[in-house]
């Protein structure tokens, strides 16, 4: 799989799940390998802009030797940063 771009957390864990599950290629029926990619946590409120608090977790991505180029070292996943904050509790 690719690394998070712009993606939101819930969709990225699922697909990291599933495919951590899987263990194997969908194509080529390979086993796949790991890769370390460190995942920048980004405020939904910017929008597009990629900023938030500097936050960043390494995530090991699976992915096909065979069929897919290996994930790019850094990604991001975008979260609402600040709905806790403004009128919460
Ligand atoms: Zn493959
Ligand atoms: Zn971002």
């Amino acid at each position: 799989m690719k690394s998070p771009h712009r993606q939101d957390l819930e969709s990225f864990e699922r697909e990291l799940l599933q495919a951590l599950k899987r263990g194997r290629c969908l194509l080529c029926d390979r086993i796949m390998q790991l890769a370390t990619v460190y995942v920048s946590v980004h405020a939904t409120e910017f929008g597009n802009t990629c900023a938030g608090q500097g936050r960043c977790y390494p995530y090991l991505i699976p992915y096909c030797p065979n069929c897919e180029l290996q994930p790019k070292e850094k990604g991001c996943i975008h979260v609402p940063m600040f709905a806790g904050l403004i009128g919460g509790a």
